[in-house]
């Protein structure tokens, strides 16, 4: 799967929240709201060294799913569609 978001996150919000690009959830394939949520398993402690681990992710708000453009949903209906 190729999400839209993968690195330069601050461009893509600053494109998003200007309401110049829709974008769609990969699980249900509906309209997405972009939200970022961490991953990360958070305070850990492992042979008494305590950590932090944090993984920031952006994706649906629906299904924490990967987030497609239009074009790229389109592209995965089509590519669903030769499969069967
Ligand atoms: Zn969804």
């Amino acid at each position: 799967m190729r999400a839209i978001v993968r690195g330069d996150v601050a461009r893509f919000f600053k494109i998003y929240w200007s309401k110049k690009m829709r974008v769609y959830c990969s699980e249900c394939r509906k309209e997405a709201v972009a939200v970022q949520r961490d991953f990360g398993i958070g305070a850990y402690e492992y042979w008494g060294a305590t950590g932090f681990d944090s993984c920031i992710m952006t994706v649906s708000e629906c299904c924490d799913g990967d987030l497609l453009t239009q074009e790229q949903l389109d592209e995965l209906n089509e590519e669903e569609k030769e499969d069967e």
